[in-house]
């Protein structure tokens, strides 16, 4: 069996993270290492996706999930606008491969776009 994620231990609650919404699909926390006034990790809480690609092919409909999530941290913790990104690959960024999406709000992002 693979060895389990970073993320899959925060959704089995064997290590701590700040949760700011749950349901029954998706699990998102504050980023331990935030790249913005808030960064958000928003994360399928099933270990069947390594990254979008996989998840867009798999379950589209859980990939809108996550997007709809974002949306509604955006909403409820910034202004509403926001970033997402979704590393894909190691030479992208990625380090857990486990997919998730960052999303990035505040202040700071009208100063450095992409
Ligand atoms: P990636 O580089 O794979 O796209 O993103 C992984 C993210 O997970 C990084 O931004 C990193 O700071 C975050 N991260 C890694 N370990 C932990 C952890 O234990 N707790 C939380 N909250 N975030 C983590």
């Amino acid at each position: 069996m693979a060895e389990q994620t970073i993320f899959e231990r925060i959704v089995a609650r064997e290590i701590p993270a700040e949760i700011v919404l749950e349901d029954d699909e998706l699990i998102a926390f504050t980023d331990i290492a935030p790249k913005a006034e808030m960064h958000v990790l928003v994360v399928p809480k099933t270990s069947a996706y390594r990254d979008v690609v996989e998840l867009a092919a798999g379950d589209p409909d859980l990939l809108a999930s996550m997007v709809r999530a974002a949306r509604a941290i955006a909403l409820e913790r910034a202004a509403g606008d926001f970033r997402l990104i979704f590393n894909s690959g190691a030479s992208a960024g990625q380090t857990v491969f486990h997919v998730h999406a960052h999303v990035l709000a505040g202040a700071d992002l009208t100063e450095e776009s992409l």
